[in-house]
């Protein structure tokens, strides 16, 4: 695993962490900029992201520019040597755009054509759009692309946030053209979309619209594919841009910022496109343990979008957001605490929305690194100086690698499959999948998370929550993986259909009933607050479980819990099953938490996974290793005292300079980066260990 450090991908980019955020000063008086670069200075920032709203005040009118206000904000940056993430200023279209083409805003489900005035108000496809986007971009490339400080492109912004489907005649089309270069023939099409139900058979390609309003459920395979097609179009405006810039500046370093595991975008596709993954992450300071592992599982899917590279974290709040019903703060030493989590699981840069907070507009109760109050005696203020000066500390971090050997299997194909109305109940694929994660970020374990494609030689354990969508191609990895002796963890309802939404006949899983040793012919969903209980071998109390509960043929595994109510009181729950030389654990139904916790940690454990240290429960802890050396964050994301017990590390911590070993007290939201030399290389296969008798 060699250390990628972001500069090492572009040159331009400063030394160490990259700290920052946006910096909008079109909203203000020059007068206000030259303060704004010496407090800059004060926080220890380095890296700004400019211009993303600025295409208004940047082509004022059709084709007439004014880039002399936007000359003097770079220069006077540079005068402090703070390098610009420059932006295509894409983001919000200019009032002439939509007004000279009305035909380039978006029209919702229902036939209703949105309205300009607040963002984000364009339809993907729309050319008017594509094409006034591609002109500014090279205007700003020409312009700006040799500028010493612009060291990183910021395409767009958020795309997808607000506008992530769009249904109007031009998406029509493109959706149609889209559909002939995936189907050859309308007999196919016919085929895949299964239009034999409901006489929906198409004739020809013309008859063929958007999964518009409908009287009742739309055809699956429509709305699958109406998925695909509006993520790649959104992923073709974003490649677009990167074109426009590369046009004229071949060498230019590019990112997007993307948002959580954000339903609409793959990802995965996506994030091909540019050079660096970077992301916006706002968990709700108010939201505890559940928030912080949510950001933590988005680190982990953006770190394995460009394999295992540091990402940025491009933009957090300092404290409060303004687009929630209540807007929690984050009390002192959180914003911190949340900091160091993006750091430890590989971010090379924490940037905020924004510098300077607005004092008019939807966001001017968004918090910033300038509050309204000032700088002056201000506590959000010394706490974005603190950590300015403390990033500094960890520039030897910068590049280093989180080795993981457990893989959690996510695609955005698979959740759109499996959040297709019309199932056996509303699932919620997130939550079905942050289960599992929940479960190894409390057990301290190294996750990486990626595509079910991707290769899985060098993991012990590979964990696929509610894989519903299974390819042949995922199966053959899959059973491949169990051969060769690794762990494979699956959850209720995986392997239902293939990529066509068509059923896998004979039950559930499908191409995997052999690798986990049965076959699932029933089920039974579970409204909301109702439960069923679990029978645990070598346990008294039962455990609770929801939501699902599938009824089980056993071919070969063993039960390791049964239900305890209903008809199938008595059935197996709980499965697993000697495959080769590794074993598949089956989990039909959700488990309580804590148990499910324990379940995991008995197959990490007989699979040779194990935490760095053991600590208290909320506290963090993550290693990342670089060149020599390797570095273990702890965090402690609770407001009270918690312990660590260091066992073999000790070291120095980064952060307060002090050596740490034995027995360690964090206070509430502290944090260590301690360091230490290492003597053995990491291997990028780690040996499976065979799996022991259950
Ligand atoms: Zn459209």
């Amino acid at each position: 695993m060699t250390p990628t450090p972001l500069r090492s991908i572009a040159s331009k980019l400063p030394a160490g962490m990259l700290y920052g955020g946006d910096y909008n000063p079109e909203q203000w008086p020059e007068a206000v900029w030259s303060e704004d670069v010496r407090l800059m200075r004060e926080a220890g920032v380095n890296l700004v992201s400019v211009a993303i709203f600025s295409w208004a005040k940047l082509e004022p009118r059709p084709g007439d520019y004014d880039f002399g206000w936007l000359d003097r904000v770079i220069d006077l940056l540079w005068t402090e040597k703070i390098s610009v993430c420059l932006a295509t200023a894409t983001a919000s279209p200019p009032a002439w755009l939509s007004r000279a083409h009305p035909e380039s805003l978006p029209v919702d489900v229902n036939g209703t054509r949105l309205s300009p005035g607040s963002r984000q108000h364009y339809c993907p496809n729309s050319r008017a759009y594509r094409a006034g986007g591609r002109r500014l971009i090279g205007e700003l490339a020409r312009r700006y692309a040799a500028h010493p400080a612009v060291a990183l492109w910021h395409v767009n912004n958020e795309i997808g946030c607000h506008t992530h489907e769009c249904f109007c005649e031009v998406c029509a089309a493109d959706f149609r053209t889209w559909l002939r270069a995936r189907y050859d023939t309308l007999e196919e099409l016919n085929e895949s979309w299964g239009t034999a139900f409901w006489s929906q058979a198409y004739g020809e390609w013309a008859e063929i619209l958007p999964p518009r309003k409908m009287p009742t459920f739309r055809n699956p395979g429509q709305v699958l594919d109406y998925a695909r097609f509006m993520s790649d179009a959104l992923c073709d405006l974003l490649a677009g841009e990167v074109a426009a810039i590369r046009l004229v500046a071949p060498e230019a370093k590019v990112t997007t910022n993307g948002m959580v595991f954000h339903r609409p975008a793959d990802y995965h596709r996506w994030y091909r496109e540019v050079d660096i993954a970077a992301w916006d992450s706002y968990p709700d300071p108010a939201g505890g343990i559940d928030e912080v592992q949510a950001a933590a599982f988005t680190h982990d899917l953006f770190r394995g979008l460009r394999g295992g590279q540091p990402f940025m974290l491009m933009e957090q709040a300092t404290t409060q957001v303004n687009w929630r019903a209540t807007n929690a703060l984050k009390p002192p030493g959180q914003m911190r605490a949340i900091s160091f989590a993006a750091v430890a699981r590989g971010a090379d840069a924490v940037m905020f929305f924004q510098w300077r907070a607005a004092r008019a507009g939807a966001e001017k109760f968004h918090s910033a690194m300038v509050p309204h109050f000032g700088t002056e005696g201000s506590r959000v203020f010394r706490e974005v100086c603190a950590l300015g000066a403390e990033l500094k500390k960890l520039t030897g971090v910068c590049g280093a690698r989180v080795p993981a050997r457990v893989a959690l299997l996510v695609s955005w194909e698979n959740r759109w499959a499996l959040e297709v109305e019309s199932k056996p109940m509303a699932f919620d694929y997130a939550a079905m999948i942050r289960s599992y994660y929940g479960a190894l970020w409390d057990l301290n374990v190294a996750v990486d998370v990626v595509h079910p494609d991707a290769p899985l030689e060098a993991y012990a354990v590979v964990v696929a929550p509610a894989l519903y969508q299974l390819t042949r191609g995922q199966a053959e990895s899959l059973r491949a993986f169990a051969q060769r002796g690794g762990a494979l963890v699956m959850s209720y309802f995986s392997g239902v259909v293939d990529e066509r939404e068509h059923i896998w006949l004979g039950g559930s899983p499908g191409l995997l009933q052999d690798v986990l040793g049965l076959a699932v012919e029933e089920w039974q969903p579970l409204p909301a607050g109702e439960s069923n209980a679990l029978v645990v071998a070598g346990r008294t109390e039962p455990v609770a479980c929801k939501i699902f509960c599938e009824l089980l043929h056993l071919r070969g595994a063993e039960a390791l819990a049964t239900y305890a109510h209903g008809f199938f009181a008595g059935r197996a729950a709980i499965t697993t099953h000697r495959f080769g030389a590794g074993e598949a654990i089956y989990v039909a139904t959700e488990p309580d938490r804590t148990w499910l916790t324990t379940l995991m940690s008995d197959v990490l454990e007989r699979h040779g996974v194990k935490a760095p240290v053991v600590a208290a429960p909320g506290v963090e802890a993550v290693v990342r290793v670089g060149e020599g050396m390797e570095f273990l964050f702890l965090i402690n994301h609770r407001a009270e005292l918690a312990m660590v017990e260091l066992g073999e590390w000790s070291g120095r911590d980064l952060v307060s300079d002090q050596a740490c070993t034995g027995t360690l007290s964090l206070e509430p939201y502290g944090v260590r980066v301690i360091s230490r030399a290492r003597d053995r290389e990491v291997s990028a296969v780690p040996r499976l260990p065979q799996a022991s008798a259950v």
